[in-house]
């Protein structure tokens, strides 16, 4: 143990890797352990195996953290143009999918490359798998202690990632490693999750399984810890409950035991914009069944359903009652249902919680109690919306770690 590194970084995931890379590149000397068999499992099944790896408009306001403002120091010196540039410089052709979303056209692999590529060329050792078996500080070092042996180094990088998707290894040994240096540590909690509802709150609705639409959707509370959201975007159905990205964003948002609320209507486009009351007060449709008046603005399948759901189905719109026209709209542009949860670490895409901000130096992402303690990534308390902003978490905050080693 004759050696002392610069930096062992434990986790070889995205930004255990960008961070070594760049650290690498600068001159220092670093060590990357990973107790998984193959480096960037994460990376690999991400955007659908082609890698949403960031955003155009990354900017704070794309981050849920217990302190909002932690985020704007390290995305302001590795904006998502850096990456990009990066990204570029290796030939990976990508393309613009929605909102801002950067794909690599080919494979999610080319991202995996670039990163061990980047580590090559600053001469990062990597070793894997590799067992930690326990980190400990020592006078001005640090002790990590592995199944394969024990390494000095001056700083030690956590950068495990969150919770989800354990299958492929994920773990909360951040959090633990956090917690056994005094640092505080925000509940974690399964985000970017679809959520599931029981037969009584749900109804027919799981008959739809497959439908999409774009909806507006809005969760969680001024007073809840990240507070409330709106979203325009589409809703899937499933057969557990409620998917897509409009319900992936709310879920990140959404406080346990309170209601979700979707406009169904919220994002039909009509030139001149829509209007849920011109729809109904239209003397055209006086003639008209409900179902074919509501299937102009939605999916047969679904007009049909919610027709059946106010037990209007098959009755002329003149017929219809001004009660059950208000109790149509309701349901229509304020469906407010309780999701009875989300569908767990399994399905979830992040993390929300983590090593909280407070006790960590948003320069650096260093520890503000322990000199040569990083955290970086997933594991700390930043979460991303939907859309490559979690990746450029992962570049953003180890780029800042990796100039303070
Ligand atoms: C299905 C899915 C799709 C996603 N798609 C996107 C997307 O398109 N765009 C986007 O921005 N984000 C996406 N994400 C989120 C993104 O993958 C993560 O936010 C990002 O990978 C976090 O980077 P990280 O380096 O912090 O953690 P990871 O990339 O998860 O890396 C953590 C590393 O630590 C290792 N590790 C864990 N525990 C230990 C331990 N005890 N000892 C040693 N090593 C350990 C793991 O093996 C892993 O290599 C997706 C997530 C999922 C699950």
């Amino acid at each position: 143990m004759s050696k002392i590194w610069d930096a062992i970084i434990i986790g070889g995931g995205a930004a255990g890797l960008f961070c070594a890379g760049v650290a690498g590149q600068l001159g220092k000397q670093v060590l990357v352990l990973d107790h998984a068999e193959i480096l960037g499992e994460k990376i690999r099944i991400s955007g659908g195996g082609r890698c949403n790896f960031t955003n155009l408009h990354s900017s704070p306001a794309n981050f849920l953290s217990l302190n909002p403002h932690f985020v704007k120091s390290a995305l302001a010196r590795y904006p998502s143009k850096e990456f990009i540039k990066l990204v570029s410089s290796y030939g990976i052709n990508y393309h613009e999918k929605h909102q801002g979303q950067l794909f690599c056209d080919d494979s999610a692999k080319q991202i995996i490359d670039l990163l061990m590529a980047e580590c090559a060329k600053g001469r990062v050792a990597i070793r894997n798998p590799v067992v930690i078996e326990s980190i400990a500080q020592d006078q001005e070092h640090w002790l990590v202690q592995t199944n394969a042996g024990s390494e000095k180094t001056k700083s030690v990088v956590m950068a495990t990632g969150g919770l989800p998707v354990p299958a492929i290894g994920a773990t909360a040994y951040s959090l633990d490693i956090a917690k056994q240096f005094g640092l505080s540590v925000v509940d974690p909690r399964p985000a970017l999750v679809p959520l599931s509802f029981t037969a009584d709150t749900f109804g027919d609705l799981y008959d739809l399984a497959g439908l999409s639409l774009p909806v507006r959707i809005a969760s969680g509370s001024k007073g809840h810890r990240y507070g409330a959201c709106r979203f325009n975007e589409d809703v899937l159905l499933t057969h557990k409950g409620l998917s897509g990205p409009a319900v992936l964003q709310a879920s990140s948002y959404w406080v346990e035991g309170e209601p979700i609320h979707i406009d169904w209507l919220g994002a039909v486009e009509v030139a001149g914009g829509f209007n849920c009351d011109a729809l109904f007060a239209d003397e055209d449709n006086r003639t008209k069944l409900t179902e074919t008046i509501l299937a102009s603005v939605l999916p047969q399948r679904l007009a049909k359903a919610f027709a059946e759901q106010k037990n209007l189905l098959g009755r002329k719109w003149a017929e219809v009652s001004k009660k059950d026209r208000q109790a149509l709209k309701e349901l229509l542009t304020n469906w407010s249902v309780k999701p009875a949860g989300t569908l767990g670490w399994k399905k979830a895409e992040v993390m929300l919680g983590g090593v909280d901000t407070k006790d960590l130096d948003g320069q650096t992402m260093m520890s503000r109690q322990h000199t040569g303690l990083f955290f970086i990534g997933e594991c700390v308390d930043v979460t991303g919306h939907l859309g490559g902003h979690n990746f450029q978490w992962a570049w953003a905050s180890g780029f800042a770690c990796a100039q303070a080693l």
